[in-house]
């Protein structure tokens, strides 16, 4: 039985896990951190072709997978609404996808605390070595470790993550905490802010352990704001001086930096939205990178999900990406029968995909990009206006309403039966 080794066990590595396993590979799972991941919080925008995927790998599709705003609403700056579009998608959070797939693979193979630092690849095979001094052997390696991947670092040296120019400030309060008022205004929908230069969404997702009862939930935020490398920089530095890079732990940030961004929320996001923030104990931010592999493999090393290319996040859409790239991995095994015309095959697939979901998802945040790493006199029509409405329509669209994307989905699956109608759990205020 073929074998692979899956560096990096969140929702890349599991979905690649549990479809390799399926097809009939003996899979193990090697992940840095230490115990579960399931913390890990935050809302996730689903896509059909997700869920498709999820039901693939065997897991039950239900009810409990998130929650379906009634709408999609977009306020102004001063909080009067501006659009409202029905339909929006699902919204999950990462905890909840995280469970289901980490409770669908063996215990047995997923091993915690196992950090690679390098691998080789010759005519035995490929084997991983970890920080603890330990190897593993298989047939294939394949780099689900994220953004600053161990394993395309080592194959793809030169493909590295560009900085955008602005940051992600992010929250999530309990569902129990929003005063009655504002409850009513915006549990019940997915609300949007788009006022020039900056762009807020806000929407239910399950609660603690995966919660979708009504009381139980939790509304979640991401506010998108420019700052410059320098400004990063500063936000990273914790209140002893020591810079952490791109990303500092939450607990780290200063209250001079948190409170900064309250005063600059105020200034420049709906009242509304503004109270959901003030309501949220502690706020958290994540630098927004772009990032496009030259290639998805190189000899037995495979890469997919955000180790192979990272989308800005306003089109919802690097967990899909993920799935879609292991289901195109493992069709491209089973169907090929050899491992070195499979990742072939693999590439052509999933390279262009990738190409043209971080290309709209540039497009998508140009202005925002722009704000702050640019004269003004320089930028491009797309980068001086936000529209509004434009940013609902790309943001909140299914892939199937994108044809650019749709049609290489398509061309993968093969007529495979698409998913018409999901079960979801509508917010009841
Ligand atoms: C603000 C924001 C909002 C987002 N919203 C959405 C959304 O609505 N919908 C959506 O689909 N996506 C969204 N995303 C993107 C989504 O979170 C990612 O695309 C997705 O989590 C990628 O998963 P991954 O498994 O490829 O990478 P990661 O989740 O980054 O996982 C990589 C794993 O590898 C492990 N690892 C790293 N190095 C090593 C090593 N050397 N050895 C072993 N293990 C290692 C890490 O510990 C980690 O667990 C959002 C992202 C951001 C920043």
């Amino acid at each position: 039985m073929p074998k692979a080794l899956v560096i990096g066990g969140s929702l890349g590595g599991l979905l690649a896990a549990n479809l390799l396993r399926s097809i009939g590979w003996k899979v193990q799972v090697f992940e840095r951190v230490g115990d579960d991941l399931a913390s890990r919080g935050a809302g996730i925008g689903t896509h059909e072709e997700l869920l498709d995927v999820m039901d693939r790998i065997g897991i039950k599709v239900d009810a409990s997978i998130g929650v379906h705003p009634e709408s999609r609403t977009c306020l102004d700056r001063a909080g009067q609404l501006q659009h409202k579009m029905p339909r929006p998608r699902i919204l999950s959070s990462w905890g909840r996808l995280y469970r289901a797939m980490k409770d669908a693979f063996p215990v047995d193979d997923y091993f915690f605390d196992k950090s690679l630092i390098s691998f080789t690849d010759d005519a035995s095979g490929v084997t991983a070595v970890f920080a603890d001094g330990t190897a593993a052997q298989g047939d294939l390696i394949v780099g689900a470790d994220g953004i600053r991947s161990t394993v395309r670092a080592q194959i793809l040296p030169e493909a590295q993550p560009q900085y955008a120019g602005y940051i992600a400030w992010r929250g999530l309060i309990p569902e129990s905490a929003l005063p009655e008022e504002l409850h009513r205004e915006m549990f019940a929908h997915n609300m949007v802010c788009y006022p020039d230069g900056d762009a807020a969404t806000m929407y239910a997702v399950p609660g603690p352990n995966n919660d979708v009862r009504p009381g139980h939930r939790a509304y979640n935020w991401v506010w998108y704001h420019p700052v410059s490398s320098e400004g990063l920089a500063a936000l990273c530095t914790d209140a002893s001086g020591v810079c952490h890079g791109t990303a500092i732990p939450p607990a780290l940030i200063r209250p001079e930096v948190i409170a900064e961004m309250r005063a600059t929320a105020r200034r420049v996001i709906a009242p509304q939205c503004v109270q959901v923030i003030d309501l949220t104990e502690q706020p958290f931010f994540q630098a927004i990178f772009d990032l496009a592999s030259p290639r998805l493999f190189v000899k037995r090393a495979a890469i997919l999900g955000d180790a192979a290319f990272v989308a800005r996040p306003h089109v919802g859409m690097g967990v899909t990406k993920a799935a879609l790239d292991a289901e195109s991995l493992a069709d491209a095994l089973q169907q090929c029968g050899d491992i070195d015309a499979a990742l072939a095959r693999f590439n052509d697939r999933q390279h262009l995909f990738g190409t043209r979901v971080i290309a709209r998802a540039r497009r998508v945040g140009a202005h925002l990009g722009a704000q702050a790493t640019k004269p003004p006199e320089t930028w491009t029509p797309e980068e001086r206006h936000q529209d509004p409405l434009r940013m609902m329509i790309e943001s909140g669209a299914r892939l199937r309403d994108v044809p650019e994307l749709i049609e290489l989905v398509r061309a993968n699956r093969g007529g495979r039966a698409e998913r018409s109608d999901t079960p979801m759990a509508v917010v009841q205020p």
